[in-house]
């Protein structure tokens, strides 16, 4: 009998339901059949692939409830997060739809003439996909999606706390006409053991992975062996600058928006809000207000905010917060937490944060708002600067040249200007620094799964 694991709802600690929990040898037979399926998937017309994937698109799109009652139950985020999340899920497949169509070529004459050079974009293969608990949905189709349009098939290995949504797409998925073996799922409590056998298996050329910087790390070693193309989209500190001459309305509903999505569970979310002298005191009483008013709870209650994912990122995040009031910062708000089991943090707002405190250095993963003071811009870039981070960033002004330049001076692959959104399947989402390597979404996100190749063709005089 196979043996499984427990998927826990984070909001009331009941077991919803209980999947395989597969091994190495599961993962290496995974390889088997996504390996037989790229012989035909791989050479399919890219017409053929778009139209699956548009299918896949309104699928989801149908069961857009029922998917989002699945992602809140088994990760916890409000039924509007969640609804949220799967409109965007979705999109990755419309948006990929629309660029397998489009896989790109160039034709050329060398420059000393006599030959001419074919440049064509080919699928690497068999690529491992590795998705963290915090975008169940979204993290998987976007990498999926732009895959299946290039023509590679997928081994694909959720979060153990979140792998009841993965199994729900693969189900879709096989609705909307992907054939057997392209998307293989493999569900585990055992991460390095199936990951270490793809990346050891000589058919899986391509991994992609999104989850925290010190996994990605390890992983990226791992490659390193085989050589195997490798994206990463790791973690983020983002921080929030707020200019004096900001419009505080969309200064105090952006980072609203930036820090309380997803219960402060995103990759995005504002780590670290920096707000100039002139309105700080207006900022916070606004922001604070707003905060107070947050409710937390279940999603099935209508929550804003659920719970965190695990009593461990509790205490994380517990200790955070204790590491900051101990140097000095001060709680000046916080949203009334529910009578119930589950994993909840009450939204907190933090002042007089202590520069070199941990909880401006470390991905929070939670509803606490660091606010910190500044009066002078190249200081402030130079705190916002100072972290080996760089995945998202948001910048509020009221004059939109001062924005932009702001903007361009922030170490960060994505910048939300007078807005605390930047995702957008069309972008392409990524980060620099220690925030990861390569682009999903866009165009950009098609090439990940490609391979440049190019012929040099002998042309007679
Ligand atoms: P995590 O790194 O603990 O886990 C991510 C995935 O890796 C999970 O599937 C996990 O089972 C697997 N994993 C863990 N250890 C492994 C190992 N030794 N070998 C192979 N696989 C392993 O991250 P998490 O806690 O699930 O997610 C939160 C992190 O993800 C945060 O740091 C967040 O910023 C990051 N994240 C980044 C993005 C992005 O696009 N940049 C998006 C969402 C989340």
């Amino acid at each position: 009998m196979t043996a499984t694991f427990a998927v826990e709802d984070p909001a009331t600690l009941e077991i919803i339901d209980h999947v395989p929990d597969l091994g190495p040898a599961d993962a290496r037979a995974a390889v088997d059949r996504a390996h037989a399926a790229f012989a035909d998937w791989s050479r399919t017309a890219p017409r053929h692939r778009s139209d699956v994937l548009r299918r896949a698109n309104e699928l989801m799109l149908r069961d857009r409830d029922e998917l989002a009652a699945l992602i809140a139950r088994e990760n916890g985020k409000s039924l509007a997060d969640a609804a949220g999340e799967v409109t965007y899920a979705a999109e990755f497949f419309r948006w990929f739809s629309e660029e397998a169509v489009r896989p790109g070529g160039e034709y050329g004459e060398s420059p000393a003439g006599g030959t001419r050079t074919i440049v064509t974009h080919r699928p690497v293969g068999v690529a491992a996909l590795v998705t963290p608990w915090n975008f169940p949905a979204a993290m998987a189709t976007r990498k999926i999606a732009p895959a299946l349009a290039a023509g590679c098939t997928v081994v694909l290995k959720p979060a153990a706390e979140t792998p009841l949504t993965a199994l729900a797409i693969a189900r879709l998925l096989a609705e909307a006409g992907v054939p057997d073996g392209a998307v293989e799922l493999v569900t585990t409590t055992d991460a390095a053991g199936v990951v270490t056998a793809w990346l050891d298996d000589p058919r899986v050329r391509k991994v992609s992975f999104t989850g925290s910087t010190g996994v990605g790390r390890h992983l990226l070693r791992q490659a390193a062996d085989r050589v195997v193309n490798a994206s990463m989209e790791l973690g983020g500190n983002a921080p929030v600058v707020i200019t004096e001459d900001a419009d505080l309305d969309a200064a105090v509903t952006g980072t609203l928006t930036a820090k309380f999505r997803n219960g402060g569970q995103a990759c995005t979310a504002a780590n670290r809000i920096y707000v100039h002298a002139a309105i700080a005191d207006d900022f916070v009483e606004r922001f604070g207000a707003a905060v107070e008013k947050l409710v937390v709870g279940r999603s099935v209650d209508g929550a804003e905010i659920g719970p965190l994912i695990s009593s461990r990122a509790v205490d994380r995040v517990t200790a955070l917060v204790d590491e900051a009031t101990d140097a000095g910062a001060r709680v000046t708000h916080r949203a009334p937490l529910p009578d119930a089991p589950g994993h909840f943090f009450p939204p907190t707002v933090l002042v007089d944060v202590d520069p070199a405190s941990p909880i401006l250095q470390e991905e929070v993963f939670g509803p606490v708002a660091p606010v910190v003071v500044w009066d002078d811009e190249e200081e402030v870039l130079r705190q916002v600067n100072g972290t080996e981070y760089g995945l998202a960033a948001y910048v509020f002004a009221g004059d939109l040249g001062r924005a932009l330049r702001l903007g361009e001076r922030v170490d960060a692959g994505m910048v939300g200007i007078n807005r605390g959104l930047v995702s957008d399947p069309s972008a392409p989402f990524g980060g620099v620094k220690q925030s990861g390597l390569g682009r999903e979404g866009a165009r950009a996100g098609l090439r990940e799964y490609q391979e440049t190749q190019y012929l040099s063709v002998d042309w007679p005089a």
